[in-house]
């Protein structure tokens, strides 16, 4: 067991959905928590990581911070996704081990895995078969963080240990239309069109697509547990274990918002990979599993929704 009690936590990326809830989160542990706005160091100049390392001597560290964005940013932008993730990963990892932090948790996504990798997707399948072409740029920047810390342990016996959650959803969540996920995508237009009085929400493709979904707040839990807990080199995978398709997303998301039209559907939009289920037994067999439901999970995103709880991005 890692006991945060007394530490000092630096959480790279709090302003950030994963971040913000960590922070949270470990409000219990009794530790001290480190924040660094993007003033006191921009993470993508090592010069200014490791001056900020240096400093404040983290003793423990969440790497939460990343470009993230939807589909459609992905697809747009592969420069900014891959370059920046990949900068500032290394930036942190190195800076962790140069000033000797204890442990560090990176965290990754469910998109490393192979566009079609067997389902439920279980952790050894990474790197047996080829990306979904729309975001491969944040999946490999992403992969090399998980090398990153497999490496710096091999070489140098850090405690830096990775977890890949599954989409992501909740309070400080992205609810910009072209470049957010999903979930706050069809949150809000299903808002809108309840209060616009709109015939119809549009659903991006065919609405086939499976996915898998976990409140950030269960995250959040799942890292800290996970934090304490575990300390070897492959990744954990952290999700809810159950998936669902778009369209009956749609549908669960009218339903709590209170929108009673019809979903319809833009075909000019990429439907991404058919189905990404990750497995949730190892994280399970490790003591810990979700407590929030998918109804309950998006009800409570609505609320943050309606309340002003999230970012606006560029
Ligand atoms: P992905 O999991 O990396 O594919 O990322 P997204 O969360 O952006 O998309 C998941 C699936 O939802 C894809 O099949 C999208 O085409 C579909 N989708 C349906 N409507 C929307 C929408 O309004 N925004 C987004 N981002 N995806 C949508």
């Amino acid at each position: 067991i890692y006991s945060l009690a007394g530490k000092k936590v630096y959480v790279a990326g709090h302003r950030g959905m994963v971040g913000s809830a960590i922070v949270r989160r470990l409000a219990s542990e009794g530790c001290e928590i480190l924040t660094a706005s993007r003033g006191d160091a921009d993470l993508t100049r090592q010069a200014e990581v490791e001056a900020w390392m240096e400093k404040n001597r983290p003793d423990a560290v969440f790497l939460a911070a990343a470009k993230v964005g939807g589909i459609l940013a992905n697809d747009t932008y592969p420069a900014d996704f891959l370059y920046d993730n990949l900068i500032l990963e290394a930036n942190i990892i190195e800076a962790a081990h140069t000033v000797g932090v204890e442990k560090l948790m990176f965290l990754g996504s469910s998109c490393i895995y192979p566009k079609f990798a067997d389902q439920p997707i279980v952790e050894e399948s990474l790197l047996t078969g080829l990306l979904e072409p729309t975001n491969e740029w944040y999946a490999i920047a992403k992969i090399a963080g998980i090398k990153l810390c497999q490496a710096y342990r091999k070489q140098h016996g850090s405690d830096f240990i990775s977890a890949m959650p599954t989409n992501l959803y909740g309070p400080g969540d992205n609810f910009d239309l072209k470049s957010s996920h999903v979930m706050p995508a069809l949150i809000r237009k299903a808002h809108e069109a309840k209060t616009g009085h709109l015939p119809d929400i549009t659903v991006w493709g065919t609405g086939t697509p499976r996915r898998e979904f976990l409140h950030v707040d269960d995250c959040a839990d799942a890292c800290v547990h996970l934090m304490k807990t575990y300390s070897a080199e492959t990744h954990v995978n952290v999700g809810s274990g159950e998936d669902v398709t778009i369209l009956e997303l749609a549908e669960l998301v009218s339903k709590v918002v209170g929108f009673q039209g019809s979903i319809s559907h833009d075909l000019t939009k990429p439907d991404g990979t058919p189905r990404k289920l990750m497995s949730a037994a190892k994280l399970r067999a490790l003591g810990w599993s979700p407590r929030i439901g998918l109804e309950q999970g998006i009800t409570d995103a609505y609320r943050a929704f309606l309340k002003g709880e999230y970012l606006e991005r560029k």
